[in-house]
C-alpha cells in the first residue's frame, strides 16, 4: 500500500493544494502516494450542523466540539497510522521526524481551526500534537501539507533520487552548503575556484566546510546537538 495521508479538515477545497504540484503532484498521479479528506462539516450537530461552540470557562473564540472530531475520526479507517493534530504546543516537527513518518504507511492529520479543539478528543482518541514553528497559523492545514510535503519527498521514488540527500540540510546535523550553477560570473561575482577545480576531494572538504561555517553562524543549537549525540 502507497503512502496514505488523510486530512481531517473544514476546508477540504485546500487539498491537494500545493500537494499537487511539482514532483508532489506527479508522485499523487503516479500512485506514489494518495490522500483523502474527511470533514467534520459532515457530522455537525443540529440543524446547522454546528461543529464548534464558546470556550467553558469563557474567553475569546471558539472551540472544536469533542463529540463532532471524535464521529469524524472514527469515520476514518483504523489502522496503523499515527493521528497526528497540527498545534502550536506540539512536539517540533524536525528532519528525522519526516524519516519516521515517512517509513510507515502515512498519518492522520487533524487541522484545528478557531481557538482549538476540545482537550477531551484529543486524549480520548490518542492524538499527538505536533507544531510547524513558534508561530501560530488560522488553521492546521498549511502545517498539515507542509509535513506531507516533507515526509512524501522521502519516499523512494518520488524525487527520482535516493530517498534522502546526505549532504541535504539537518541529514547530519547540519545546514547544507552553498550552490552555484552558471553563468560563471555573474553581476561581478566569480564561481568559488574549487567548484570548478575539478578535484573531487577538494569539492567535498569546501562544501563541509561551507556547511559547518554556515551552520556555527546561523544554528549552533544544531552543532551542539551533533556533538552531544541528541
Ligand atoms: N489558540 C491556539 C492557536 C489556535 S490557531 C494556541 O494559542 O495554541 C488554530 C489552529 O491552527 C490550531 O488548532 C492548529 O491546528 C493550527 N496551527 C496554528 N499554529 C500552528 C503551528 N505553529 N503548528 C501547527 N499547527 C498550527
Amino acid at each position: 500500500m502507497a503512502w496514505h495521508a488523510t486530512f481531517v479538515t473544514l476546508y477540504p477545497d485546500a487539498f491537494p493544494g500545493v500537494l499537487g504540484i511539482g514532483v508532489l503532484g506527479r508522485g499523487l498521479r503516479e500512485g506514489d502516494w494518495s490522500y483523502d479528506v474527511a470533514n467534520p462539516r459532515d457530522f455537525g450537530v443540529g440543524n446547522q450542523k454546528a461543529v464548534d461552540d464558546t470556550p467553558a470557562g469563557g474567553g475569546p473564540g471558539m472551540v472544536l466540539r469533542a463529540d463532532v472530531l471524535a464521529a469524524t475520526l472514527d469515520s476514518v479507517e483504523a489502522d496503523r497510522r499515527p493521528r497526528l493534530l497540527l498545534s502550536p504546543r506540539g512536539r517540533p516537527f524536525t528532519q528525522s521526524f519526516a524519516h519516521d513518518l515517512a517509513r510507515g504507511p502515512g498519518a492522520v492529520f487533524v487541522c484545528g481551526r478557531f481557538e482549538g479543539i476540545d482537550q477531551r478528543v484529543i486524549e480520548a482518541r490518542g492524538l499527538e500534537e505536533v507544531s510547524i514553528g513558534d508561530f501560530v497559523l488560522a488553521g492546521g492545514e498549511v502545517a498539515a501539507q507542509a509535513l506531507t510535503e516533507a515526509c512524501v519527498r522521502l519516499i523512494p521514488g518520488v524525487l527520482g533520487a535516493p530517498a534522502s540527500r546526505e549532504d541535504e540540510s539537518f541529514e547530519q546535523g547540519l545546514l547544507e552548503y552553498p550552490h552555484y550553477t552558471r553563468p560563471r560570473e555573474f553581476e561581478g561575482r566569480a564561481i568559488p575556484d574549487v567548484l570548478l577545480s575539478g578535484d573531487h576531494a577538494k569539492i567535498a572538504a569546501w562544501r563541509r566546510e561551507e556547511a559547518l561555517k554556515l551552520t556555527r553562524a546561523r544554528r549552533p543549537d544544531l552543532l551542539r546537538a551533533v556533538q552531544s549525540g541528541d
